[in-house]
């Protein structure tokens, strides 16, 4: 069993993965699928939109120039949302029409039937119009050939809707990336499976690192490898390999004996980008590349498999997906007391943040053991202290990764 050869510092582990990480081929996907997705090229308005002038009430189309007070008009024809008239307005006349119906030839304004003696074949005129009135006019909205969506922008809801309204049936974007989550270790059992055997625990890291994955807009799968057999490992990873653009494993990638997940990839023809960070929780974390698949081994520990997942693999999923935006927010940070770091490694603590009139102050959420995953839960940060001091003096600014960015509002 090797030892780290070098460890190398956080920045230059995060720096690294990105460097290694290129956007995933860009996609067609129906309206429906591209929510959350960005963009890859601009989208552009093939028409004027609204496409023609239609009427914005409920009321009658008619000549602004007869439009006085008190005259009776003469309903001629109706034209109701998607049906247009069939005849024209002429002096004297209307034609009934409801919201989003196109405005008939002749007429230049529509009244709401509130402002008239109501539905029927006549109506007399209670309050006279000017031309334009409750007409929305063709290419209000968007003019043909803008640009209505930048490429990189996000897909939500009003954005789909705007490719909606100029036809777009589908929209070209960055794909999700496909994960493979594969938690490896003799003494992991399926939650809800069974009780555990004495030295047994149940396997969380795969649920969490499931959903942190999808958290991020992957399509994850997960896979159990309940052993640290060589030939298991083998076989779960080629599996993995075959069909993921990123595999991330958890668990025996340190220098124990029966840590053979790195072994086993380097074997497979996975290339080590680097093998072990300066970085606490996460220290054995590894990182390679084949062809076009990203390979994260991840420690077992829980809370360094969560925080190294934050750390590095979260960036690399949405930089796939050209999703940069949607990096954690980072903030300064404070400590009321020193904080101590003589590890030689930077440490992601675990914090609570507190808005303060001194800016945002960060308490340790408690004990920072890794394996203690009910801290994690507790934690509204991760503040980044050392390792080039040892520690932080009171006062001094930090900076903090925020996980719950509702502790922002
Ligand atoms: P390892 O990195 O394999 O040496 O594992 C470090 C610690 O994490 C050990 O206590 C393991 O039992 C624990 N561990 C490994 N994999 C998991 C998992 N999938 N879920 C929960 N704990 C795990
Ligand atoms: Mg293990």
């Amino acid at each position: 069993m090797q030892l780290f050869e070098k460890l190398i510092d956080y920045y230059e582990a995060a720096r690294l993965v990105l460097e290694n990480t290129p956007r995933l081929p860009v996609v067609r996907v129906s309206l429906m699928e591209s929510q959350g997705l960005a963009l890859a090229e601009d989208a552009r308005a093939k028409f004027d939109s609204p496409p023609f002038d239609n009427s914005a009430v409920d009321g009658y189309a008619l000549r602004s120039a007869d439009a006085e007070t008190g005259r009776v008009f003469r309903v001629v024809d109706e034209a109701p949302a998607g049906r247009p008239a069939r005849k024209k307005v002429g002096e004297g006349e209307a034609v009934k029409i409801f919201t989003g119906g196109l405005i008939p030839e002749g007429a230049d304004a529509v009244v709401m039937v509130e402002n008239t003696s109501g539905w029927g074949e006549e109506f007399e005129l209670k309050k006279a119009t000017a031309s334009g009135n409750n007409l929305r006019h063709a290419g209000e909205d968007v003019r043909k050939g803008d640009v209505i969506l930048r490429a990189g922008t996000e897909l939500g809801p009003p954005e789909i809707a705007l490719a909606a309204t100029q036809g777009y049936g589908d929209l070209p974007v960055y794909r999700r990336p496909r994960v493979v989550i594969l938690s490896t270790g003799t003494e992991l059992v399926e939650p809800g499976r069974r009780d555990l055997a004495r030295g047994e625990i149940f396997d969380s890291n795969s649920f969490a690192l499931f959903a942190q994955a999808r958290e991020a807009g992957a399509e994850v799968r997960r896979i159990t490898a309940a052993s640290d057999d060589a030939e298991v490992l083998r076989a779960a990873m080629e599996e993995a390999l075959a069909s993921a653009d990123v595999v991330v494993t958890s668990g025996g990638v340190s220098v124990g004996e029966k840590d053979l997940v790195k072994e086993t990839l380097l074997e497979l023809g996975v290339e080590q980008v680097f093998w072990g960070i300066k970085l606490k929780p996460g220290k054995p974390v590894f990182f390679g590349t084949r062809e076009n698949a990203r390979f994260f081994g991840l420690p077992g520990n829980p809370v360094s498999a969560m925080v190294c997942f934050e750390l590095f693999v979260r960036p690399v999923l949405i930089r796939m997906m050209g999703r940069e935006d949607k990096r954690r927010p980072r903030v300064k940070v404070h400590f009321d007391e020193d904080v101590e770091n003589r590890l030689g490694r930077m440490h992601a603590m675990r914090v609570n943040l507190y808005r303060t009139v001194k800016g945002w102050r960060a308490e340790s959420v408690g004990a920072q053991g890794s394996g203690l995953v009910s801290s994690l839960t507790k934690a509204d940060a991760l503040a980044l202290i050392g390792p080039e001091s040892e520690g932080v003096r009171a006062g001094e600014p930090v900076e903090a990764i925020v996980l719950r960015e509702e502790v922002l509002f």
